[in-house]
């Protein structure tokens, strides 16, 4: 009698690396180069429901679901969904998500909105950069699937999740890009302000939309108070973080 041999599709779809950052708070790596976290709303389970922050892309969703079951939360707690900006590796699979059965709601920076309401185009959105970033724009890179329902998240918004997420916009990246400061777990979910790919850097600038507030932005952050941050892209920096941030910080001021 033949033995299956292990199904690699499977092991691959499972492998999702998933990391408890805080009490109730976890990052999901979709792929090696970008993540999503999901914050407990009572900061600790999911029994008072979840917060999903970014989805990767559209084609993620459902790996991401799987990724939060394995993380032993439940995805149908998932209540609001809350984007870092529109770029399609983060926003692409919001409108599978508010579309689902529990459907939650979909927030987003002001200034992202109309891009992930189809109300504003990629190359519409580049304004403040230079010619090369409005080719991007306009011709590599792709709207996210339209989400009628998103929401704007305003500067400064408090929420329960994490025991306590306040909403801190930090455009550059793009005009509506926003970070999560989680000051009770000591953690900055910095969404693409930064990357840590090869080493913590600002986001280069010819993938910046609104280029000449991205200094402003990383300095406001590395003023924060946290421990451990968490960009979208590559890993997390888990102890001593903030220092390593005013470095960038300081050598993009430079
Ligand atoms: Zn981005």
């Amino acid at each position: 009698m033949g033995v299956n041999p292990p199904s690699l599709r499977h092991d691959l779809c499972v492998d999702n690396r998933t990391e408890q950052l805080a009490d109730g708070v976890w990052r999901i790596e979709l792929a090696f180069w970008v993540s999503a976290f999901v914050l407990a709303n009572n900061g600790h389970d999911d029994t008072d429901g979840l917060t999903l922050v970014d989805t990767g892309t559209k084609g993620m969703a459902p790996r991401l679901v799987r990724s939060i079951r394995l993380a032993g939360l439940n995805p149908s707690a998932v209540g609001d969904v809350l984007l870092t900006h529109w770029h399609t590796d983060h926003a692409g699979g919001a409108e599978r998500f508010a579309a689902s059965s529990s459907g939650p709601r979909v927030w987003i920076g002001t200034e992202d909105l109309p891009v992930l309401t189809g109300e504003l185009t990629p190359g519409d959105a580049a304004v403040d950069c230079g010619r090369l970033t409005r080719l991007l724009h306009r011709y590599a890179y792709a709207a996210p699937s339209p989400c009628a329902s998103a929401q704007p998240l305003l500067d400064g918004m408090e929420l329960a999740a994490a025991g306590g997420t306040v909403v801190t916009h930090t455009p550059g990246h793009t005009a509506g890009h926003l970070a999560l400061h989680l000051p009770s777990r000591g953690v900055l979910i910095a969404g693409d302000a930064v990357m840590n790919l090869w080493r913590l850097a600002a986001s280069p600038r010819a993938l910046c939309s609104a280029r000449s507030q991205a200094a402003a932005s990383i300095q406001l952050l590395s003023e924060l108070s946290f421990d451990v941050l968490a960009p979208m892209h590559g890993p997390p920096i888990t102890k001593q973080a903030q220092p390593r941030l005013a470095a960038v910080a300081a050598r993009f001021n430079s």
